[in-house]
């Protein structure tokens, strides 16, 4: 008794390049490849001609915020949205309520995650209670699979503190991922600082208190040889220390949120809490800087920043309200579209998929404990965690047609170009066409 899947006459993406073909997938891999033949009775097949075929997406970077704060989003629902945008796999980050900073908790993260519809990974606090200034039990964390460790929603304020988790972790072949902002430059400010802010009379968070972290962070992992990986970069500068560190050898990568290279500053001018997220929306040239970065291969990778709030508290007037918003549904058209007129798909699924599952180790059979493999090359064997994207599909996001619990997107009514139409996890449909299957 057959049941196949069968995906026809698809672009097949690899790292170096692309081919036409089939795939065909069977108990939860990928069997065939090129021309797999006709289909037998029970099989399903799916004619995905002018459609991209490519290892599943792996978001960086998403805040499931279980436990805690399950009115805004759960494990369940972000991995729903997860995989409807085209991601197999995501990296589920601390800052919940308790923090995802010990043994017991992220144990219950990774259990949950294993029902969810798409792989869940955790990143770690790298302090108790994200506090900054005691280290996490890290080996007994990493000895769990975690491979990520970030106080994110917060920079690791101390240097010595930074220091002394880097020396740790470097032996342990895990990464320690920064949420770059001096606090002593940025605490208290709303918007980016500048002209704008200036004249919309909010407080300022300077791109320098970005900066800063990010050329501390350099010369620690110089020091100690730990891989340091910066968690949404939103500057010029930013993207331009990454790039001399990496063409230094340094063990630096970076990601970028996809809200930082589609709007800028100019959306705060009414106070609408949509646009409020830390590090800040930055300048137009900021954003072009960014777009530009990404098809040079110094961004390692896209990552969501996907940060659910519940209604009542985005509605707060703009100084109370939280920052973040929502990505995971929109990510790939706007990475898409960002790609500009003739988009590379090598480098598309780079940022979307490869790079993001190198950072998170979630190709290496010896690194992934409990997860399937993502970011591969189609190769008959690998586990069929795949997408099927359609770029010449266009639609118009609706907030309340999300499958978020929360509905804080700034891309309300925007026409998006390029969907994921196909979302395949060990080789099970979870997602098509919009819909969780
Ligand atoms: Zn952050």
């Amino acid at each position: 008794m057959s049941n196949d899947i069968i995906l026809r006459n698809g672009t097949l993406v690899g790292s170096e390049g692309t081919t036409k073909g089939d795939l065909r997938i069977r108990g939860g891999r990928i069997v065939g490849r090129g021309d797999v033949g006709a289909s037998s009775d029970g099989d399903q097949e799916f004619d995905v001609s002018g459609c991209l075929v490519g290892p599943g997406f792996v978001d960086l970077h998403t805040h499931l915020r279980e436990p805690g704060r399950e009115e805004a989003e759960t494990i369940a629902s972000g991995a729903m949205a997860a995989a409807l945008g085209g991601f197999t796999a995501i990296v589920a980050m601390p800052n919940t309520e308790p923090a995802l900073d010990n043994v017991i908790t992220v144990s219950y993260v990774l259990a949950k995650g294993a029902e969810a519809v798409v792989d869940v990974a955790v990143a770690a606090a790298i302090t108790v209670g994200r506090a900054g200034e005691h280290l996490t039990a890290i080996s007994d964390l990493a000895a769990l699979g975690v491979r990520l460790f970030t106080d994110d929603g917060n920079g690791v304020q101390s240097a010595a503190v930074m220091r002394r988790a880097m020396s740790y972790a470097a032996p342990l072949g895990i990464t320690l991922a920064q949420h770059c902002e001096d606090e002593s430059l940025a605490a208290g400010g709303v918007m980016n600082e500048g002209a704008l802010s200036s004249q919309l009379g909010l407080a300022g968070r300077p791109a320098v208190a970005e900066e800063l972290m990010v050329m501390r962070d350099i010369e620690l992992s110089r020091l100690t040889k730990c891989p340091v990986h910066f968690l949404h970069l939103s500057t010029a500068r930013s993207v331009a220390l990454v790039a001399a560190a990496k063409a230094e050898g340094l063990l630096v990568t970076c990601e970028i949120a996809p809200h930082h290279f589609t709007l800028d500053e100019s959306s705060l001018a009414h106070y609408d809490t949509q646009f409020k997220v830390h590090p800040p929306l930055r300048t137009a040239s900021d954003v072009a800087a960014l777009r530009s970065a990404m098809t040079t291969g110094i961004i390692d990778a896209v990552a969501t920043d996907h940060a659910p709030h519940a209604s009542e508290l985005k509605d707060l007037p703009f100084d109370q309200a939280p920052a973040g918003m929502l990505g995971l549904e929109q990510v790939a058209s706007l990475t898409w579209e960002a790609l500009g007129e003739n988009p590379d798909p090598v480098r598309f699924f780079a940022l979307l998929s490869r790079g993001p599952a190198r950072i998170a180790q979630l190709r290496d059979e010896d690194s992934r404990v409990g997860l399937s493999a993502h970011g591969g090359e189609l190769t008959v064997g690998d586990d069929a965690n795949i997408v099927v994207f359609d770029p010449r599909m266009s639609y118009v996001v609706d907030r309340a047609a999300l499958a978020s619990r929360a509905h804080n997107t700034p891309y309300h009514g925007r026409a998006m170009h390029g969907r994921a139409v196909m979302t395949l996890v060990r080789g099970t449909l979870v997602a098509r066409n919009g819909e969780l299957q």
